[in-house]
């Protein structure tokens, strides 16, 4: 039988909502604490507020039971044995990572503690963050033998999220204390040592269904710095690649093949050499100013992370200069714009390169039928609904009438579209595609003036 652990989990997020009922999910009893009223009482009542696979029935089936839902942290520090702190950590306008909230939430759970409590920064957070939190809570007069501050960084992707909880790569727990490195060992049991994938009904990843998957135990530190530079080198790996597309582009070659031919190499691996029109979300770009931003305060230099913004920069001006190209003037050009999350199978828009395109085209004179299966209710909140940007039900409304289709996210849905129908409806034939959802050749087949990433235009 599995150690059941009292667990508080602060925020209840993206990261914080999926890991608190996946902790419950193998067997422990949560509370989920958040500073935001009306998203507490939301949860409470059964609504996830984000767009996450599994989670509706994670939550219905936990939900006033092994997971509850509150604002008091007091109290919640006060029941539980190990509080993961989840709280966003934002870009600061310097660019490194404002830990505001973290800090704001040791101190809370300094004036609660009452017994031994292990603290877990889940958040993602720089180098030292572990010791800062430690003299927080000693500041607010607690003896250091009552508490341990331990760092346990959260690699999960929004759309598969409760999957890779459940189905982890690994798990890193950097830690300075044994008793509290055990306390996580004993958290993670169920996956570690395999019980979980045992239970009948549990839920199945998309990867490492076979392995168990590993724990890994460090120092605190390295911990915090495993998190920040496994982040900056995907935001590496996908900013090599669209260089790479753009060298393509010149030489009339197809990245595709070269991405294919590049991931063969099992040095390499063929994840994440997917060309586009740049990350964004809220962590890759978070994260690489607050790495970079980490190396400079040493005194040391890490110009490849700025190399890697900028080309990430440049692939959202390029997509521009594409549509440009192809429609000649922008002023009163009528656009279709599908997707307007970060990525496919979420509804999450924070730093999306589509919003970004949106704007700038908008700003160029463009009018916009956009269509996200998900994100389209926070899009209205940055791109307000207006005569130039409105929200349609599907790609076919969207591109009813218009001068071009543009593909902005990667949602599976939009590499299936019915092309006949989709050609008929619109004024031009003509797709700019920001995700190399479609293969040129089957797209000329179809009638279309194709343009993608890092390949030959088709026509
Ligand atoms: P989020 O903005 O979705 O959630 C953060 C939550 O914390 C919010 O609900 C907010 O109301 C709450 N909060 C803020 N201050 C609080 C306080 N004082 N007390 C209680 N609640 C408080 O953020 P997220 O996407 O879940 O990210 C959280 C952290 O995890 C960040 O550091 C992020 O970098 C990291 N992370 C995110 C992902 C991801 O895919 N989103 C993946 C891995 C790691």
């Amino acid at each position: 039988m599995a150690q059941n652990v009292r667990i508080a989990v602060v925020g209840s997020g993206y990261v914080g909502l999926v890991a608190a009922v996946c902790f419950a999910e193998i067997g422990h009893s949560v509370v989920c604490v958040d500073n935001d009223e009306r998203k507490v009482k939301a949860l409470q009542g059964g609504d996830t507020l984000i767009h996450e696979n599994h989670l509706p029935e994670l939550l219905g089936k936990y939900r006033n039971g092994r997971v509850t839902f509150t604002t008091d942290l007091g109290e919640a520090t006060k029941n539980s044995d190990v509080i993961f702190v989840a709280v966003g950590t934002p870009q600061s306008e310097t660019g490194d990572a404002d830990l505001s909230y973290v800090e704001a939430v040791a101190a809370e759970i300094a004036r609660s503690i009452n017994g031994y409590k292990v603290i877990v920064e889940k958040s993602t957070v720089p180098v030292y963050t572990n010791e800062w939190i430690r003299r927080v809570i000693e500041r607010n007069g607690v003896d250091k033998h009552l508490f341990d501050v331990v760092s346990n960084p959260e690699f999960l992707r929004e759309g598969t999220a409760v999957e890779d909880f459940l189905h982890p790569d690994r798990i890193v727990v950097g830690s300075d204390s044994p008793r509290a490195a055990e306390l996580l060992r004993a958290i993670y049991a169920p996956l570690t040592e395999g019980a979980y994938y045992k239970q009948e009904g549990h839920i199945t990843g998309i990867c490492n269904t076979e392995e168990l998957p590993p724990i890994l135990l460090t120092s605190t530190k390295s911990a915090e710095i495993i998190k920040h530079a496994s982040n900056a080198f995907l935001a590496l790996k996908i900013s090599f690649i669209n260089a790479v597309a753009n060298i393509c582009e010149e030489a009339d070659a197809n990245v595709e093949q070269v991405a294919k031919g590049m991931g063969l190499d099992a040095r390499i691996g063929p994840r994440f050499l997917r060309p586009g029109i740049g990350y964004g979300g809220s962590c890759f770009p978070k994260d690489v100013s607050a790495f970079r931003s980490v190396a400079e305060q040493m005194g040391l230099g890490f110009n490849l992370l700025a190399e890697v913004e900028r080309i990430n920069e440049q692939q959202k001006k390029r997509f521009i200069a594409k549509v440009r190209s192809t429609l000649w003037t922008l002023r009163g050009k009528k656009l279709a714009v599908l997707g307007l999350a970060f990525k496919g199978d979420t509804d999450d828009i924070r730093e999306s390169p589509a919003i970004d395109l949106v704007q700038t085209l908008l700003a160029e004179g463009c009018s916009v039928a956009a269509f996200d299966p998900a994100a389209m209710g926070r899009a209205k909140l940055e791109l307000p609904e207006g005569p130039n940007c409105k929200y349609v039900c599907d790609p076919y409304e969207a591109a009813n009438d218009a001068d071009a289709l543009l593909i902005l996210t990667d949602w599976a849905e939009f590499g299936q579209l019915d092309l006949a129908r989709l050609n008929k409806s619109m004024r031009y034939s003509i797709i700019v595609d920001g995700r190399n959802m479609y293969e040129p050749e089957a797209m000329a087949e179809a009638g279309f003036h194709y343009t993608s990433v890092g390949r030959p235009s088709a026509h």
